[in-house]
């Protein structure tokens, strides 16, 4: 499994972006190289409950390989700057994490583009003494290849599911195909784990966990989502329809330039960048996106904790 991760890494074709990059001499699409490059490696309590507990979701925070203009993570995850960390260190932050910061679990986020680097790192790290739960959290951007790497090393799948028109994912994530490649992606997660199942307090244990953040204006596109998940993956998946979403990176911001000139004097352009999702989302929207999921078949829903902690 080793010499396979390192051979992704001198010619890397893992992610759908298909660089076909030699990645300990050239960056490509994802920006990162050889190296994880960290941002943030912390306790998290941003997570479903089931996740964060009392103690906290361990996350690693290490870049993407989508570029989501209203990414909602946008200060670290659009960064290439970090600590450069080789697996080997990478897997002793993981211990730290569960001596040190007794989280729950080990939260990989948005790992796409450093698959053979995690895959060492788990490695590695089990050697060490980790016993925590791996969370492999995705906007499932993934290569059928990563998530064969991924079999028997990972416990838990956190896919994400964000648009279904081939527009819509070109315009907001800047990457062609994106339903097509979610769909077989998190069919392969479904085939490894199935259902999520939990620990006796009501922990998360293993298998599948599927997310969907609902956007403003892009109801019908989550409906079509619920569907796909209803039908090709299977009704007793486990969903969290997420409704948080605000407008963050690009969104609202003033497009650059003039447009122009008028009367010898320049055009001032008033529009502001992505001004159909500058908004938050309607609780209207989420209702109708929860009930169209409930119509499709679905009925294994996240519901927030009253208190915002864990519900034992
Ligand atoms: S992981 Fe990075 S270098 Fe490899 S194909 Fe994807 S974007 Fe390109």
């Amino acid at each position: 499994m080793r010499s396979e991760a390192y051979a992704h890494l001198s010619n890397c074709n893992l992610c759908p972006r298909l660089c076909s990059v030699n990645r300990f001499e050239r960056r490509g699409h994802c920006l990162i190289g050889a190296d994880v490059v960290v941002n943030t490696i912390a306790p998290h309590f941003g997570e479903e409950p089931c996740l964060q507990g009392h103690d906290g979701s361990g996350s690693v925070f290490s870049g993407c390989n989508l570029r989501c203009v209203f990414c909602q993570n946008h200060d670290i995850a659009h960064q290439s700057n970090g600590m450069h960390l080789q697996p080997e260190k990478l897997a002793e932050w993981y211990l730290n994490l569960q001596e040190t910061g007794h989280v729950h679990n080990i939260n990989l986020v948005t790992p796409e583009h450093i698959v053979p680097q995690v895959v060492l790192s788990i490695l590695h790290a089990k050697t060490l003494g980790l016993t925590l739960p791996i969370v492999y959290n995705t906007s499932s951007f993934d290569s059928l290849a990563s998530i064969e790497l991924l079999d028997g090393l990972v416990d838990i799948y956190l896919p994400d599911f964000k648009v279904w028109d081939a527009a819509t994912s070109k315009r907001l994530l800047k990457a062609d195909n994106y339903a097509e490649v979610a769909k077989e992606s998190i069919k392969a997660m479904y085939k490894q784990f199935g259902d999520l199942c939990f620990t006796a307090d009501g922990l998360a244990k293993k298998g599948v966990l599927l997310r969907h953040l609902v956007m403003p204006g892009l109801e019908e596109e989550s409906k079509q989502i619920m569907q796909c998940l209803a039908g090709d993956v299977s009704t007793d998946l486990y969903v969290h329809v997420m409704e948080q979403y605000h407008p963050r990176a690009y969104v609202g911001n003033q497009r650059r330039g003039p447009l122009g000139w008028s009367n010898s004097e320049p055009k001032v352009q008033e529009q502001l960048r992505y001004d159909d999702i500058n908004r938050a989302v309607g609780l209207d929207e989420v209702h109708s996106v929860t009930q169209a999921a409930r119509e499709a078949g679905l009925w294994r829903f996240v519901e927030a904790a009253e208190h915002g902690g864990h519900n034992v």
